[in-house]
């Protein structure tokens, strides 16, 4: 991702050219160090020889060089660990839902810098009545200073649109269910190497700045996705209300959401030996929910500095500047420090719980009924030996039994034909000797 000047003076957001190669459906985007804006300044050093891999490993032989002989190596451990994690990539699937045109796509593309909308087609009034909540998904690959994220972006339009939106949220939690179900299932299956974790690990809920709180619709959706999703709620383009307005909006979200008992995703709490700035800046983050955010990606020439920002006639909204939103606090808090806290969370908790779930019902159906269609394929149980003898003894019963009526057949109709031929031809007296004869043939193949 790059930018370019507009015609107009201002720059304006650009695609760069893949550096990378595309893997499945998603693109490949590589940060370059040309950007003004602090996550991309950090992949500035992307194209330096020495990668971070080998940085660690020469790192490590160094520190073996230079340490005593009681030096044993393990405290290296990390480092593998890290090169470990680097050389396999990382995932993260967020979820964005909330209203049409409260901004999500526009904010989507200032968190990454990039634009996984380009093929979106916007629906009129009257297709939008109509309109289904219809799930799509955006994957796009990026690589910052040699470290891979596969990002996908589940994107849940035209939610909240319709006349009826009764249960509209149902396909929502379908979704993150089928994600659940589909993870249970690989990593019950044979082949568990390369499982693709496609849970959705966040979801932005996006409140309307222009209501006077939550709407019940708001109050609905956060409630059925509470138990399945880590929930970010977001006050949508902040830049229409005033500081003021913002801090009576997010009393009075955080008062709700209090009320209706909706559990949001939690920060976890800093280490007590942890620095003071940490605290400050871990409290900060609490203090601002829910996020107040301003999405935009044009770039602007402020005190000459190039910021993206939106251009009114009275001045210049900077999505950046703290003092102007909280796009900064929620992209480093979904980047920077909280990402990997939030897969823990879907895998420790959320996850966790869909599996204990599946499983006691797998359980109490497989108790009252003994052949259910269970979720993970069953493998067939080993018969035992002494099962298999009595098997094989009936088997051998049943064809000794079939041959034996075979015979019988066959010798009732000689008995009959011999008998035929005996009275044609006449021959009483030999007639006798002849039926003694194939009396004996019969006795004999009866009993062989
Ligand atoms: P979506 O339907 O929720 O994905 O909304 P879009 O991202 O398509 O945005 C709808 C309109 O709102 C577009 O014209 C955007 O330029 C505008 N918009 C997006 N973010 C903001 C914002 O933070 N403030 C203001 N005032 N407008 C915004």
């Amino acid at each position: 991702m790059c930018f370019s000047p507009s015609d107009s003076g201002s720059f304006w957001l650009v695609p760069a050219p893949v550096l990378s190669p595309c893997r499945g459906h998603g693109r490949s985007v590589r940060f370059g160090s040309d950007s003004p804006l602090p996550f991309s300044q950090a992949a500035s050093s992307t194209g330096s020889d020495m990668t971070s891999i080998s940085r660690y490993r020469s790192r490590a032989l160094r520190a073996e060089d230079s340490e005593d002989k009681e030096y044993v190596g393990f405290a290296t451990l990390p480092n593998q660990l890290h090169r470990k994690s680097v050389k396999k990539g990382f995932d993260f699937t967020l979820m964005v839902a909330g209203e049409f045109g409260l901004g999500k796509s526009t904010l989507v593309n200032s968190l990454f810098l990039t634009d996984l909308y380009k093929e979106r087609k916007l629906l009129n009034a009257e297709e939008r009545i109509k309109q289904t909540v219809e799930i799509t998904k955006h994957t796009v690959d990026i690589e910052e200073k040699g470290v891979k994220l596969k990002l996908t972006i589940v994107d849940v339009p035209g939610f909240g649109d319709a006349v009826n939106n009764t249960e509209c949220w149902t396909p929502v939690t379908d979704y993150i269910n089928q994600q659940f179900e589909q993870y249970f299932r690989d990593e019950s299956g044979l082949n568990r190497k390369n499982i693709q974790d496609n849970r959705v690990h966040c979801c932005l809920y996006f409140i309307s700045p222009f209501g006077q709180g939550l709407r019940p619709i708001d109050v609905e959706f956060m409630k059925a996705l509470q138990d399945k999703a880590n929930v970010v709620p977001l006050i949508a383009k902040a830049d229409c209300l005033t500081p003021s307005e913002i801090k009576r909006l997010k009393e009075q979200v955080r008062e709700e959401i209090d009320k209706f008992g909706i559990k949001i995703y939690q920060f976890p709490d800093c280490d007590s030996d942890e620095d003071e700035e940490i605290k400050q800046q871990d409290k900060g983050l609490k203090e601002s929910l829910p996020f107040a955010v301003i999405g935009g990606n044009t770039v602007l020439e402020v005190r000459g500095q190039r910021v993206r920002g939106r251009l009114y006639p009275w001045g210049i909204v900077e999505v950046e500047n703290p003092s102007h939103c909280d796009f900064g606090k929620l992209r480093n808090m979904l980047i920077r420090t909280h990402m990997h806290d939030l897969k823990d969370t879907t895998n420790d908790c959320h996850y966790e719980n869909y599996r204990a779930q599946c499983i006691q019902n797998m359980t109490s159906k497989m108790n009252a009924d003994k052949r259910v269609e269970s979720p993970i394929p069953i493998l067939p149980l080993s018969t035992p030996a002494v099962e298999t003898e009595k098997l094989i003894k009936r088997k051998d019963e049943e064809v000794s039994g079939r041959r034996h009526t075979l015979l019988l057949c066959v010798n009732v109709k000689w008995r009959k034909m011999t008998h035929f031929v005996f009275t044609q031809i006449n021959l009483k007296t030999s007639s006798c000797v002849g039926i003694w004869i194939i009396w004996a043939i019969n006795v004999t193949l009866t009993f062989e």
